[in-house]
């Protein structure tokens, strides 16, 4: 007889969807959590920084609201209000999670622990207990370079928690995060420059949409140094920071954000000893159905390192619980994911890019609408959505979109459906438009 029918390994989105659904399936469960139940998402990712974006969209909202009739006196930003009313929200939500797993009956361990063998793990305190099954949901942290003087620079673990904000920020990294907080930043009054390895943002979106944002983002006033590398990083006496790079000009800076993707949290969990296989990027390996090549073990969300969403994330713990105590035989479909990034503007997309169509499908045809929003034209703000559909010209398939512009991500989570299912063309020429609106385009496309 074993301690539990389920222990759990971290908290995080993945970690508690699974918990909760396996204790509501009548099983045995317990989670073990080194640091805040919730994870990356609530405690130091999507959560905080998306309240912090709508924090920044206020900036332009107030400097747009004079051509709509509204005198606003004595506009100030105040950074620690923002961000301790943040850093609550963030306490009420772990409380919520911390709720959802003992009103399951779930007991938490808030502890670090570490396999000592295929059904067995060890917790800090050194109690040893044993489970059926172990589920690895782990996470990941911040890629942070070896170079000298990284000791002086910020990842998204620490930059919710700043005292004040950095007059000249420079971030490492061209990708989500890099792109998020230049905007969070830009916004607040700080001088931003982004510093990319090469000269892509956001890889893996759409090219005319990335071309958009970083357009935008430089008309804006956020910097970018492309095909540049950061050399050392020195703290000068009064706080400041010299950044001596390769590539480009040496800068200084206030804060430097390390954005350069993340690192599976696999290491010294014991998996090696208990003869689980990790990966090259040292990545848990698991197949289609979260399990690793050691039967009692599995594995899900960003610790597998397949797709770092927190929805893929809950899908597959969702999944996991489902097949092994529910007798529901769930696997996760990875096709048409749709994302976005919380840039100023955000961008979204779902399915294919042009690129991968032409590549995959030979023959495709593309629309675009490129429109300035009814509100900036009022505003004055000469900032132009882009809205594009990719089609199958063999089917009239619609396999792919891509928005950039206000509000995209949420245009986008509908129009996602429309991929998933995968409508036609056709199909969106027959639904008339809803005026007047911007998500109309995605129906008036010809
Ligand atoms: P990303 O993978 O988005 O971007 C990493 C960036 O860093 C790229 O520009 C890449 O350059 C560069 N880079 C990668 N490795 C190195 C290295 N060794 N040295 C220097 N530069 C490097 O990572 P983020 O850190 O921005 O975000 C991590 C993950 O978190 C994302 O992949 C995403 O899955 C998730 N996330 C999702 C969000 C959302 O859904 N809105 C928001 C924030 C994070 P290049 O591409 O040119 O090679």
């Amino acid at each position: 007889m074993s301690d539990f029918d389920l222990f759990v390994i971290g908290a995080g989105s993945g970690g508690v969807r699974a918990a909760r659904i396996a204790a509501a399936h009548g099983a045995k469960v317990a989670v073990a959590e080194e640091y805040r139940i919730g994870g990356t998402c609530v405690i130091r990712g999507c959560v905080p920084k998306k309240l912090l974006v709508y924090g920044a969209h206020f900036a332009e909202d107030l400097n747009d609201a004079a051509m709509f009739g509204w005198d606003i006196k004595q506009c100030q930003f105040d950074w620690p209000v923002l961000r301790d009313n943040v850093l609550a929200e963030v306490d009420r939500l772990e409380g919520l999670y911390r709720q959802t797993l003992t009103n399951h009956g779930v007991t938490i361990f808030e502890e670090r622990a570490v396999l000592t063998g295929p059904k067995s793990v060890r917790l800090a305190s050194g109690r040893e207990i044993s489970a059926d099954r172990i589920l690895i949901a782990t996470g990941a942290r911040p890629h942070m370079p070896a170079i000298d003087g990284i000791e002086h620079a910020l990842s998204s673990n620490e930059v919710f928690l700043l005292d004040q904000l950095p007059k000249r920020v420079v971030i490492a990294g061209g990708g989500y995060i890099a792109n998020e907080f230049a905007g969070i930043f830009h916004q607040f009054g700080s001088q931003v420059t982004i510093v990319n390895r090469t000269d892509v943002i956001l890889r893996g979106y759409d090219e005319q949409i990335r071309d958009r944002l970083l357009q935008i983002s430089i008309t804006k006033g956020i910097q970018f140094r492309f095909n540049a590398a950061f050399d050392r990083i020195e703290k000068r006496e009064d706080g400041s920071l010299k950044l001596s790079m390769t590539g480009c000009d040496d800068l200084d800076a206030d804060a430097v954000l390390f954005a350069t993707g993340r690192v599976p949290n696999a290491q010294g969990l014991g998996l090696e000893e208990a003869g689980v296989t990790l990966g090259d990027n040292g990545q848990v390996k698991v197949n289609e159905r979260a399990q690793t090549n050691v039967p009692s073990i599995f594995a899900i969300g960003d610790v597998t390192d397949r797709v770092q969403l927190t929805p893929v994330a809950i899908r597959e713990g969702q999944a996991f619980a489902d097949r092994e105590f529910g007798n529901i035989d769930r696997t996760v479909d990875y096709s048409a994911i749709p994302s976005a990034v919380f840039s100023h503007p955000p961008l979204a997309g779902v399915g294919l890019t042009e690129g991968q169509a032409r590549n995959k499908l030979g023959s495709v045809r593309v629309y675009t609408s490129d429109f300035r929003p009814m509100k900036n034209v009022l505003a004055g703000r000469n900032e132009r959505s882009l809205y594009k559909l990719v089609v199958d010209e063999a089917t009239d398939e619609v396999v792919g979109i891509h928005m950039i512009g206000p509000d995209s991500p949420e245009l986008l989570q509908v129009a996602a459906v429309a991929v998933k299912a995968k409508l036609k063309k056709a199909d969106f020429d027959a639904t008339v438009a809803l005026h007047p609106s911007m998500a109309e385009e995605l129906v008036l496309m010809k």
